[in-house]
């Protein structure tokens, strides 16, 4: 008996002993002594110069799991026992990411890209990839700029994700359980390669090139709803176009915007980048009314951009949408209704680019990065980072490696997030509810935008990191009582890192704008 006791509790103990080393392995930092910073202040200008390229990081979806005669859905919450035709295989589906696990990919809509548009001034070389992803971490995108050689000559490669609802899971909280990363390794090692791929052939296609700058930042209101109190949007279309200096032709465009692209929410099963993708079809390729072309495209390479898509920004099934052609109003999440809300957008881009406000053929870009430490307190986040259902490491303890960014071009600025920021902290709106769980007034001011140099203030959200919602802290709300009245605590969260986050990323922004205005 004594001998069994001894036995069982040196079971334990190397048991005990092994999970500690493994959580210690999975909080590893993965890039110690990494660091982006940088500083560059251009006071001259110069010609500037572009290219653009779109790589395909559409996966692979395996026949066994297509919907071939469109009734057979599998459905994987029936088990692990779907085979192939033969009565065996391996249960290995593409997980798509968003709403909730288990959502085993059937097939594939539409192809999902790395977007990219290189800006040059002869001195900074600017890569600008955007992922038809739900998100990409910081670990991964320091992977990514590993794999660009050096001779591409890119200063800092920033690479945003679209945050599609409706494409594989690249950060883990999608598979088939929540304790188990949807993760394919394959596929990440893939769109780790096509994007440096994306980023060197974007380099290659380098053409002098004159800026045309324009903004509607009223009419794709309509399109999106704030589905979190307080009301305030990042609605407004910020574009550019590169045109070729040489031959007038247009090399690409940068479309930003700021929406969740959910649009056919949480049953759709077929891989997609949802409306992103109609968006650069019709700025592309022109507007159809079925066969006829009503509007012609621009050519070149469209990106889409989310700016700030937090607290919380979304085409929700509760939001009709009308087709452009009729009067016909898609409410039920479709791939119709994802379609009229694209070629929505896309007509306003259009239309916007034929009056352009400014355009530069001469400038100097400046450049503000920063690597920062973000704590982790979200429970959930800390024990999916221990289990390595996230695959990225830490840096110190429960401290997480993430990136910002600030930069002009001439008159044009940019400040890139990590994250899904609310709108308000940008554009300023920011409340202190009673039932705010600090009892505090607004920390995050002055605006993001109102600190910004420049004429044109662009915002890339989930750009260099995901890493959740960016909530003010006056907005914060877990605990009863709740605020603007309500029985239950809002929507958000529980997919942030902690209440800290938005002004620890507003102290170090206002640092960096402080800064940046000086090179203005
Ligand atoms: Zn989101």
């Amino acid at each position: 008996m004594k001998r069994f006791f001894k036995f069982l509790g040196l079971l334990i103990l190397v048991i005990v002993v092994g999970l500690l080393i493994w959580f210690f392995s999975n909080l590893r930092d993965r890039n110690p002594g990494y660091n982006a910073d940088l500083e560059i202040m251009n006071e001259n200008s110069s010609y500037l110069y572009a290219g653009f390229a779109a790589v395909p990081i559409t996966p692979e979806v395996p026949d066994r799991w297509t919907d071939t005669d469109g009734d057979a859905k599998y459905n994987p919450k029936d088990g692990d026992t779907f085979t192939d035709g033969n009565g065996n295989g391996k249960f290995d589906p593409v997980w798509i990411a968003g709403f909730s696990n288990s959502r085993a990919a059937n097939g594939i809509h539409d192809d999902l890209w790395a977007r990219t548009m290189i800006i040059d001034d002869g001195k900074t070389r600017l890569a600008i990839v955007v992922l038809d992803a739900i998100g990409f971490m910081n670990d991964d995108i320091i992977d990514v700029r590993s794999r660009i050689p050096d001779d591409a000559g890119v200063t800092y490669t920033i690479i945003s994700s679209t945050h599609t609802h409706e494409g594989p899971d690249l950060l883990g909280m999608w598979g088939k359980t929540p304790f188990k990363s949807g993760v394919n390794k394959e596929y990440m090692d893939y769109v780790k390669d096509q994007v440096a791929k994306s980023v060197l052939t974007a380099v290659k296609m380098m053409r002098p090139v004159k800026l045309v700058i324009s903004e509607d930042l009223n009419g794709a209101a309509s399109l999106v709803k704030d589905t979190r109190k307080p009301e305030v949007f990042d609605s407004g279309l910020r574009l550019i176009r590169a045109i070729d200096k040489d031959n007038g032709e247009t090399l690409g465009a940068l479309i930003s915007w700021a929406d969740h692209p959910e649009t056919l929410w949480s049953r759709n099963l077929l891989i997609t980048s949802d409306f992103p993708h109609y968006v650069r079809e019709g700025v592309e390729k022109g507007i159809f009314n079925s066969d006829s072309l009503v509007k012609p495209g621009i050519g070149g390479v469209a990106l889409y951009i989310n700016g700030a898509i937090g607290g919380l920004m979304t085409t929700h099934p509760s939001l009709p949408v009308k087709d452009l052609f009729s009067d016909q109003e898609f409410k039920e999440p479709t791939f119709e209704k994802a379609e009229a809300q694209g070629k929505q957008l896309a007509f306003l881009v259009l239309n916007s680019l034929e009056n352009p406000v400014e355009e530069i053929e001469v400038a100097g870009i400046s450049l503000i990065v920063r690597t920062i430490s973000l704590p982790i307190k979200n429970p959930l986040f800390k024990l999916g980072t221990m289990l390595g259902v996230f695959n990225r490491g830490t840096r110190g303890w429960m401290k997480m490696r993430s990136e910002l960014s600030v930069f002009t071009i001439g008159p044009l600025s940019f400040a890139t997030l990590p994250g899904e920021v609310y709108p308000e902290i940008i554009n300023g709106g920011i409340e202190a509810p009673d039932g705010n769980d600090f009892g505090i007034e607004p920390v995050e001011v002055p605006s993001v935008r109102e600190m910004m140099p420049g004429k044109y203030k662009f915002i890339f959200g989930l750009a260099n990191d995901e890493i959740g919602y960016i909530i003010p802290k006056s907005q914060w709300d877990a605990k009863a009582p709740y605020t603007y009245d309500a029985n239950d605590s809002p929507y958000g969260e529980e997919n942030s890192l902690g209440p800290e986050t938005a002004s620890i990323l507003h102290k170090n922004l206002k640092e960096m704008l402080a800064e940046l205005n000086k090179s203005q």
